[in-house]
């Protein structure tokens, strides 16, 4: 890894300690029946940590310098993958496993939500992503309704599983330090959980509710329904709250009597 020339653009804020990576593994809760994907291999510090505890690591990068580095490593069951993560095709990640498998990852922050929105939408087979985001996007991941940090995330994330925060890291843990603190949050992911809903008609619900914070939900839904169907399907008290206001559970019970 000398003299490697770490790029920004990337989100390369690499891990050394070995206790902090051991947590990480343990938080995910890997044992060696697992496959696991990693996103952002690095320097393999993580990487190198998951192939200790795991049957299996597939692990993305995209920056081909790092390749030689990571090849030194001669990990034996853990099979390097140069490229662009978000870019590639579900089907093609997924082809590496042979099942079901878990999500470990120090995430690039700049692709943090749409990496977990690839995954929660499309895939069937992911079981759980243990991941590293910044301190502000774990605390909106986790939120209860009401909290100031509540808002589409939050409940979109509801919508697929449970989450919660295992674990705070101090921004000093990072070479080069980047000018956030982190946290490693871990969403369970429980398939059908509310099945039979349109994820993307629900999404779009949540998306126009929480569009002006402080309008009510009589307001802010009416982007996408109209007025009289609004009325006429939901109760006076309802139509008066704001989105803040109401959990995964007010926010599917609404989207059911507005079908
Ligand atoms: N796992 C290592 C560690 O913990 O030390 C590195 C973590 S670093 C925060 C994120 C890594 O993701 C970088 O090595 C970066 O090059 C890589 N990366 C960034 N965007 C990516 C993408 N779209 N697909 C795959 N890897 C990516």
């Amino acid at each position: 890894m000398t003299g490697h020339n770490f790029k920004k653009k990337f989100g390369q804020n690499f891990l050394t300690d070995k206790n902090l990576l051991n947590a990480i593994v343990r938080d995910a809760g890997v044992t060696m029946e697992d496959e696991v994907l990693e996103i952002g291999a690095g320097a393999g510090a993580l990487t190198t940590s998951l192939s200790a505890y795991a049957k299996k690591v597939v692990s993305y990068e995209i920056d081909k310098e790092l390749e030689g580095t990571l090849k030194a490593l001669n990990l034996t069951n853990v099979e390097f993958v140069f490229g662009d993560a978000l870019k590639e095709k579900l089907e093609k990640i997924e082809g590496h496993f042979e099942g079901e498998y878990k999500l470990v990852a120090n995430l690039p922050y700049y692709i943090t939500t749409p990496l977990i929105f690839k995954f929660l939408e499309e895939s069937e087979k992911i079981i759980s992503m243990t991941i590293m985001v910044q301190k502000e996007v774990a605390e909106r991941i986790v939120s209860p309704k009401g909290g100031k940090d509540y808002g589409i995330l939050s409940v979109m994330i509801a919508f697929y599983g449970q989450a919660r925060i295992m674990r705070e890291v101090n921004r000093n843990m990072f070479y080069p330090v980047p000018n956030v603190d982190s946290a490693i949050v871990r969403i369970d992911i429980e398939k059908d959980k509310y099945y039979g809903i349109d994820k993307n008609k629900f999404s779009r619900m949540i998306k126009a509710a929480f569009a002006m914070r402080r309008k009510t939900l009589s307001n802010n839904l009416s982007q996408v329904y109209d007025k009289k169907t609004l009325q006429e399907k939901l109760d006076e008290s309802t139509l008066k709250k704001r989105a803040e206001q109401l959990d995964i559970n007010e926010f599917v019970e609404i989207y059911n009597q507005l079908r």
